[in-house]
This record gives structure tokens, C-alpha cells and sequence, in this order.
């Protein structure tokens, strides 16, 4: 389509009945640029380097231009938000161009802040410099981290203004407006599923729910009624899956709600998530969540359960039979507690496995827990205490403590206490340590993208310098590498960046 169609009668915010997807135009932005360009997507969708410097593609994916034939869509969807339901919420900011067939894979190219559809609510369709750097570069490290997440093929900037906040005296503070490309084989949420049975559609649930099947889980073979309890069965394992990994890389995702949980089990919408520094079961991101802590690190897969939760509840007309769900749903926390501790005992570098090792995990977490100390630096550092020497533990891992000078007393003996019970549980290993250290450094990760580095990357971005988020895309693709010239970021939080985490919109 060559030109921009009517926006009243195409982009005009509604209620969207019967429907999965709204046909949207994007907004043409007033001066685009790139900033960054993902190789290892450009890779994936059979584009080169030098495509990537072209007018087309900065138009593509600006929004500039419509690639011929396509028909860009907003999809609708629903969803409980903190718990609540919030009825239609749908891709306010989100517009899906084109997907893209290469090697029998099939992506979904999505541009994020490319203006408004039916579903923008009260908001502007659009999305600022630092939400979007944000995504871009954390999408892209929890790939190459090894979890299962969508992914970005790019970061520009459109030219706009993008208004969110006034100032104390009332002045508006406009920040850069920017566009993201984001690509996964879908963008489809529990949300997507959960709107038509609240409307009574079961017609274009089924509809959605086949066609999820037959795009994404062919392998279960052809709908029916068991087939539909198996795809259930498959989205609580995969969404299982993507949580043990947070767990164990110490993402916290910050807006767990059930529009932001996708079908297939990737990490989707990266918001106001953060990363674990101080390790602590009750931490969260998200600052409007700090009473009631929905959303921390400790709660993500008792909140993925509940999800799970509301999309059997979604499918359930289409088999009409509770009792399938009723055993996935009971089965989930005991899988859960297997999965956690045999991901647990590989970031201790337990491989044999002994009936003790779920107390010598808990008594860690305890431990961990009385004084703050860097689940990044904790886990790596672990790797070099050698067996017969754990007596040695202060100087291996004293580094992971933000306050060093607080380990003392009753806390220094319960850390003594746990390092004597590992290195007594260490010896029941049969690798040596040297394998151990190998097997543990490939899933414990050096370099994560640290709340503070993202800041450092927006402030100077924000000044149009782009070396940062060059530099952290680059070392953030080999997280457990050892990077020498990068050993400045594996290091603790400075003091200044306390308690400052990104934001989301
Ligand atoms: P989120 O919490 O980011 O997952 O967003 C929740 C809902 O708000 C989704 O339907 C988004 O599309 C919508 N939304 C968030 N930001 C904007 C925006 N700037 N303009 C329009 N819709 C938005
Ligand atoms: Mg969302
Ligand atoms: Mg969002």
C-alpha cells in the first residue's frame, strides 16, 4: 500500500469485537535514523550489512514506508494486570509489518513506537529513547544468555518529540521519540486468548487457538479437545522453562501481567525489568510494585502459575472439561521445585545428585539473604574455590558484598557454616575442579546487562554518543566469556546508581 490510509477510520481508538487484529498504519516519522543494527538478526532474516545501510531498510523499519503488499497489523488482545482485569488492552504501540520467511523459519516483524492504533487508550502510540535502548540491548543479551526471549533487529530514532513528564515548574520535558524492530516467530499473548471468552466469542477463540496449533505447535498434531490440553500442557512447560532461566540469570521481568506472557514461552515486552545486584527474593524492578512486591524475583513462577491459571480458564470452552487443566495446574509447583533445584545445583556445580542438596540450596538463599551480596559476582566467583580449600572462601568471594565490613559475627559463621557444608558436598563431586569450574562458568554468566550500565548507555545516547550501546551489545553476546578488556563490568553496582533502576514507558 503506497499511501497512508485514513487515520480516523483505520488508526481511531475502539473496542474491537470478533477480531484478532486491526489493520494500522504507522506513523511516518519526521527525520529517521538508525542507531543499531542487530547482525546476528539481520543474519536471520537473510539480510546483509549492506542491506542494512540502505533507504529502504531505514524506512522499513522506521515506519517511513510500507514494504509492497504487506498489510501492517495491531493485534487485540486482553489481560489481568496486577491481578485486576483490565478488559481490552490490545497493541497500543505495536505494529506488526510483515512476516518474513528464511531458511523454514518464520519471523514476525514488529516495529514498537510507531504511533497510534485502536488500541492506544489514552496514550501516544509512540515510545522514548531510553525505554527502547532498554529493550534493545536486553533482548538481545537474554538471547545470547541462552533464554528463550523475542528479539531485536534494530533501535532508530523517528525524529519526534515524545512527551512523558511535565517538570516541577511546569514545563514539558520532551524526550527522544524511537522505534524499535522487534522480531519472534510470534507475538501472541495469554491476553490474545483470554479476550474472546470474556466477550462470549468462542467462535474466534477457536479460530485463534487452531491457528495457533497449526502455526506454532504442529507437532501436537491437528486440533481437538486433546490436542488442546496438550497445547496447554506445552505453553506451562515452555513458560516454565523461561522462568527457571530468570531465576537463574537474575532477571526480574517487573510487568508479569498475562498480556505481557507470550504463547510461546519467550520473554516478551521488555519494560521496567531489571536485574538482581544484591541477591533478594522480594526485589522489584518496577517502582509502582513496591507494596505489594507482585512481580519480585521470588514470586515470578508462583505468578507465571497463576497466568497459566487464566489461560486454561481462556481455553477452557473449547474442551469443556476441567479436569486436564486441573492436573497440569496441580502438577506445576512440584515440577517447578525439580526444575529449580536441579537449575540450582548447576550453579553450584553439583552434577551427582544427593537427596541433601535442596537443604544446602536453601540454606544458601538464607544466607544470601543476610548480608547483600551480588548474585552475579557470587555465582562466577564460586566457580574458582578449589574442594580441599573452601576454608579459603572469604578471599574468593568477599568481593560479592556491598558492605564487606558488615560480615561478622553470628552472619560471617552462618557463611562458614554453608561453605563448610559445600566443601564437604563438593568432594562427592567426581569431575575435578578445573571441570567443575568449566561446566559452572558456562552457566553462570560474568557480564549481564546491570541496571546501571543501561543508565549509562541512555545518559550518553541521550547526547547522541552510541558507543555504549555499542561496546554492551558486543560484550553482552558472550556473557560467559571472559572478556579482559571488559573486567570494569564485572563489578558491583556503584553507590550512585542505587535504587536507580530504567523505567518502562
Ligand atoms: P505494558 O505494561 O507495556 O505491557 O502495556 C500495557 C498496555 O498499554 C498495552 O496494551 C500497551 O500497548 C499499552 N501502551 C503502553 N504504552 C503505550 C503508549 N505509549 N501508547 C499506547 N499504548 C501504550
Ligand atoms: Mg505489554
Ligand atoms: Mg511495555
Amino acid at each position: 500500500k503506497e499511501l497512508p490510509a485514513d487515520p480516523i477510520l483505520e488508526n481511531s481508538r475502539r473496542q474491537v469485537s470478533e477480531a484478532c487484529f486491526s489493520f494500522v498504519t504507522p506513523k511516518i516519522p519526521s527525520n529517521p535514523s538508525l542507531i543499531h543494527v542487530s547482525p546476528e538478526m539481520l543474519n536471520n532474516l537473510g539480510l546483509t550489512k549492506e542491506d542494512s545501510e540502505t533507504k529502504d531498510f531505514l524506512n522499513l523499519v522506521t515506519g517511513a514506508e510500507i514494504f509492497p503488499n504487506t498489510k501492517p497489523y495491531a493485534m487485540c488482545y486482553a489481560g489481568h494486570q496486577f491481578g485486576n482485569w483490565a478488559g481490552q488492552l490490545g497493541d497500543g504501540r505495536a505494529i506488526n509489518l510483515a512476516e518474513i520467511e528464511h531458511k523454514n523459519k518464520h519471523w514476525a516483524l514488529q516495529l514498537k513506537g510507531a504511533g497510534e492504533t485502536p488500541y492506544s487508550r489514552s496514550a501516544d502510540g509512540l515510545a522514548v529513547l531510553r525505554s527502547s535502548i532498554r529493550e534493545y540491548l536486553c533482548s538481545e543479551a537474554m538471547f545470547h544468555l541462552g533464554v528463550p526471549t523475542t528479539r531485536a533487529l534494530s533501535l532508530s530514532l523517528s525524529g519526534d518529540q515524545v512527551l512523558r513528564d511535565v517538570m516541577y515548574n511546569g514545563n514539558p520535558d520532551y524526550e527522544k521519540g524511537a522505534i524499535v524492530a522487534r522480531v519472534s516467530p510470534s507475538f501472541l499473548r495469554f491476553g490474545s486468548y483470554q479476550i474472546f471468552p470474556s466477550r462470549g466469542d468462542v467462535d474466534t477463540l477457536k479460530t485463534l487457538v487452531d491457528f495457533t496449533i497449526n502455526t506454532h505447535y504442529s507437532h501436537l498434531g491437528k486440533p481437538s479437545k486433546a490436542v488442546y490440553i496438550a497445547f496447554m500442557k506445552e505453553v506451562a512447560t515452555r513458560s516454565l522453562d523461561m522462568v527457571i532461566h530468570w531465576q537463574r540469570v537474575g532477571f526480574v521481568h517487573g510487568v508479569m501481567n498475562t498480556d505481557n506472557m507470550s504463547i510461546l514461552g519467550l520473554t516478551i515486552d521488555y519494560g521496567p525489568y531489571g536485574w538482581l545486584e544484591g541477591y533478594d527474593h522480594g526485589w522489584t524492578p518496577n517502582t509502582t510494585d513496591n507494596t505489594h512486591k507482585r512481580y519480585s524475583y521470588g514470586s515470578q513462577m508462583q505468578i507465571t502459575h497463576w497466568n497459566l491459571f487464566q489461560l486454561a480458564n481462556a481455553i477452557y470452552p473449547l474442551v469443556e472439561d476441567a479436569e486436564p487443566f486441573e492436573t497440569i495446574l496441580n502438577d506445576f509447583p512440584k515440577e517447578a521445585e525439580t526444575a529449580y533445584r536441579d537449575m540450582m545445583r548447576s550453579k553450584l556445580g553439583l552434577k551427582v545428585e544427593i537427596e541433601s542438596d535442596g537443604e544446602l540450596i536453601e540454606e544458601l538463599e538464607k544466607v544470601l539473604h543476610t548480608s547483600e551480596t551480588d548474585m552475579t559476582i557470587f555465582f562466577r566467583n564460586l566457580a574458582n574455590l578449589k574442594t580441599s580449600e573452601y576454608q579459603e572462601w572469604w578471599s574468593i568471594i568477599s568481593n560479592a558484598f556491598y558492605k564487606p565490613n558488615e560480615i561478622n559475627g553470628d552472619i560471617k559463621d552462618s557463611w562458614k557454616h554453608w561453605f563448610s557444608n559445600y566443601g564437604k558436598r563438593l568432594a562427592k563431586e567426581q569431575s575435578t575442579d578445573q571441570e567443575r569450574k568449566l561446566e559452572m562458568n558456562s552457566i553462570n554468566p560474568k557480564y549481564v546487562l546491570r541496571n546501571y550500565m543501561a543508565q549509562l548507555a541512555i545518559d550518553d545516547a541521550d547526547k547522541g554518543d552510541y558507543k555504549l550501546i555499542e561496546e554492551f551489545f558486543n560484550l553482552l553476546k558472550k556473557p560467559y566469556d571472559e572478556q579482559p578488556t571488559s573486567e570494569k563490568w564485572f563489578s558491583k553496582r556503584p553507590e550512585w546508581a542505587r535504587n536507580k533502576v530504567g523505567c518502562s514507558m
